[in-house]
């Protein structure tokens, strides 16, 4: 297993569409493993494979407490059931350290694949109504802060900016200084 690098907004890699996934072979099992470990490491309650710059329909979560019930979605096609929309406040890995409301369908039937390429079929409210909306939303090439205002966009692309810069003078840091022993 390997974590993988996330991209970050304004890539233009993002804005890309997804394509299905034709079979759930040995080697969209081992980017499933790898983007379990990526969201793991990077403290995520999901990830797309656009995030780590794989255009294909396959997204992960995790929205246990334990960190212990992976969830795998491939060729997920989400329907929303109801017309009511939901605010609730959202980030992205690929959006560091922004976070906005966002309103969206409340309920939503998900049919999907598994790991194992098993059907998928279920209906989903509250925090993976909101989540699945918004992995679908990366392999549609869209981001949580395309529904913002402009102003809120602008904020979000240099807050990112500023993060990954001090993201890169830690690893630089890191890098220079010897290991720390654990005693
Ligand atoms: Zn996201």
């Amino acid at each position: 297993m390997a974590v993988l690098p996330i991209l970050s907004y304004p890539d233009p890699r993002l804005r890309t569409i997804a394509a299905p996934v034709k079979e759930v072979d040995a080697e969209i099992k081992t980017l499933i493993s790898d983007m379990i470990e990526t969201m793991y490491a990077a403290d995520g309650i999901g990830l797309a494979a656009s995030q780590v710059d794989r255009h294909i329909q396959l997204i992960v979560m995790d929205l246990s407490e334990n960190r212990d019930t992976p969830m795998v979605f491939i060729n997920p096609k989400v329907t929303p059931l109801v017309e009511e929309k939901q605010p609730y406040e959202e980030g992205c890995l690929s959006v560091p350290d922004v976070y906005d409301k966002v309103e969206r369908p409340s309920k939503v039937r998900i049919e999907a694949l598994d790991a194992d390429g098993e059907p998928i079929d279920e209906i989903a409210e509250g925090l993976l109504a909101v989540c699945i909306q918004h992995e679908m939303d990366h392999l549609n090439g869209v981001i949580f802060v395309d529904y913002l205002s402009r102003l809120k966009q602008t904020r979000a692309r240099d807050k990112v900016k500023k993060v990954l810069k001090i993201r890169e003078k830690q690893s630089q840091q890191a890098a220079k200084q010897p290991e720390a022993t654990n005693v």
